[in-house]
């Protein structure tokens, strides 16, 4: 298993882990299999998406923010960051991508982003590769 660390930035953020990931596949020395990137973490999830426009990833940040607030007079969680745990929820923990050739299989327009919903933090990331 490999630990990426990524540092976000801002409060939300969804970062392009493409990269990393693929770096962590060619170590992993695996040819064809399957790779899970897995966040360990409750307010922060994984998600695939367009890497060819900014604008869709700003476009998902603010209807993310629309569907959950980040204020809410009947929130209970006392920590203050429900939203960011709800956010994390509908992106969800892990996700799985087909290794073939040593190469990641996604689309043409996809990449894989690593999204922050309580920053700025230092994060992990989990990949294995199977
Ligand atoms: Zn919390």
């Amino acid at each position: 298993m490999k630990e990426l660390i990524v540092r976000t930035s801002q409060r939300d953020q969804f970062i392009n882990i493409t990269r990393e990931v693929q770096q962590a596949v060619a170590e992993s020395g695996v040819q064809d299999g399957v790779c899970t990137v897995f966040v360990p973490h409750t307010t922060a999830g994984i998600t695939i998406n367009e890497n060819a426009d900014p604008d869709v990833v700003a476009d998902i940040l603010y209807a993310l923010d629309k569907a959950v607030p980040w204020a809410s007079l009947y929130y209970r969680h006392g920590e203050g960051n429900t939203a960011a745990h709800v956010k994390a929820s509908m992106m969800g923990s892990s996700t799985h991508v087909i290794v073939r050739n040593g190469r990641l299989q996604l689309g043409t327009w996809q990449a894989i982003y690593f999204c922050e919903f309580d920053g700025p933090r230092s994060r992990k990331v989990w990949v294995t590769v199977t």
